[in-house]
């Protein structure tokens, strides 16, 4: 065990004062460097300049469709047993078409519950939902408003730049 004396401070010491003035010589200091140096300034004026995301970013999910227009998913369910947070919701349902056994009636995501691990993604065999929207601002007035359905992550592309990707209401 290692025991740690606790230094013994003079009077001046004491008030501060000194150890103030250097916290206000630093924070002089970085303004008058970004007075100087306007385009070094390393902060992003949020919310009308947004910092860029990168292209691998796990943002908000969407789903893949096929050239038809028909959702790519196969409601296998492997998603939903990957997801570590249990927050995938699917029913499945017979798909029309024979060649295609089947299809996600109901494919919910809760986002609140969603920690963007990527797992679902991973887990995914034919590459039917995606996580590279760059959404990454939510907004909303009800815990409802975060459980997003199948049409809404159907349409949810990344070039949709809308500021904020749930719905108010
Ligand atoms: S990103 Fe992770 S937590 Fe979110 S839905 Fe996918 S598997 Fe679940
Ligand atoms: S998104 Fe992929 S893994 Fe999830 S149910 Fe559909 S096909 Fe299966």
């Amino acid at each position: 065990m290692i025991i740690v004396k606790k230094p013994k401070l003079s009077f001046w010491e004491k008030m501060y004062i000194g150890a103030a003035f250097k916290g206000m010589m630093i924070t002089l200091r970085h303004l008058i460097k970004n007075i100087l140096n306007p385009t070094k300034i390393v902060t992003y004026e949020y919310p009308e300049e947004k910092k860029p995301i990168p292209d691998n970013y796990r943002a908000e999910h969407r789903l893949m469709q096929r050239p038809d227009g028909s959702v790519r998913c196969t409601a296998c369910m492997l998603c939903a047993t990957a997801c570590p947070a249990n927050c995938i919701e699917i029913v499945a349902a017979e798909h029309p078409d024979p060649r295609v056994e089947k299809y996600p009636a109901t494919y919910n995501i809760n986002l609140l519950r969603c920690v963007y691990c990527s797992l679902c993604v991973e887990a995914c065999p034919c590459d039917a939902i995606r996580m590279d929207t760059k959404k990454i601002e939510q907004a909303g007035y009800t815990r409802e408003h975060f459980i997003v359905d199948k049409d809404y992550l159907i349409s949810n592309h990344p070039e949709d730049k809308s500021p904020f990707s749930i719905a108010l209401y």
